[in-house]
């Protein structure tokens, strides 16, 4: 997203742009308002380009797993984490990716899964993971498991990966009031829709198939597959940070 194709949104939500303290790259500013009905996915900081949804994943990395800081920017090469982000090119990649304690990834099907477009960026399939087991400490996943075709493999992997005691800090939309609604039947080799077909929007594939929207039988599968999750809902406190209307989930590999 370039900020001056958002310029008239801007404007015309003077009203509710929020000031506060970046919580990814440290700056005071005001968060940029371009949609009122859809904050989460906005708010964006002007000087590191973050949403609401990553500075609330930024929160969540800040009180359960670094505690000693209060910006991702800050985070000091003293503490030896090992963090895995399945996202490239965002604001935590702006901050972190000159740190080696920061990995993270894309997917191309024209490339070798493993292999490494530039320092520190790899190309990933999330359901066949090339990295070690017990490798990091934290991985990252902002709205893709939806889309994940296996997402219990996906899940599998990212366990798999994770030292023990470490976290998959992670957004999907869920429904915490019903089961998981399946948009599509993958148990055979072709998708069956269900459901009309629900596609959202990707930085770089344009937009992409929501395979379910996840519901409250998440917990017992990510308890079967070893992990304690609990969610964090925002509250006021968090509008200072410019984090709006979102919850983020914190899964511990236990
Ligand atoms: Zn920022």
């Amino acid at each position: 997203m370039k900020l001056i194709n958002v310029v008239p949104r801007v404007l015309q939500n003077l009203d509710n742009h929020q000031f506060g303290k970046c919580n990814i790259c440290g700056n005071l500013t005001a968060f940029l308002c371009i949609d009122v009905q859809a904050v989460r996915n906005n708010m964006y900081c002007p000087f590191c380009r973050s949403s609401s949804r990553k500075r609330h994943v930024a929160k969540i990395i800040i009180h359960e797993v670094v505690k000693t800081v209060s910006v991702i920017g800050e985070i000091p090469k003293t503490q030896a984490l090992k963090i895995y982000n399945a996202d490239v090119d965002d604001a935590f990649y702006q901050v972190l990716h000159q740190q080696e304690i920061y990995t993270c990834s894309t997917f191309s099907p024209e490339l070798k899964p493993g292999s490494e477009i530039r320092p520190g960026v790899f190309c990933q399939d999330l359901k066949n993971l090339t990295f070690a087991d017990e490798t990091f400490d934290i991985v990252i996943t902002e709205d893709v498991f939806e889309h994940v075709r296996n997402h219990e493999q996906g899940l599998r992997e990212i366990h798999r990966v994770l030292k023990f005691g470490g976290y998959h800090i992670f957004t999907v939309p869920c429904n915490f009031d019903r089961q998981t609604i399946v948009r599509v039947d993958t148990s055979g080799e072709e998708d069956i829709h269900l459901l009309p077909p629900e596609y959202h929007g990707d930085k770089i594939r344009g937009k992409i198939l929501a395979y379910r929207t996840f519901g409250i039988d998440i917990f017992d599968l990510l308890k079967n597959i070893g992990f304690e999750t609990k969610v964090d809902f925002s509250n006021y406190l968090d509008r200072k940070n410019g984090i709006f209307d979102s919850y983020v989930f914190c899964s511990k590999k236990v």
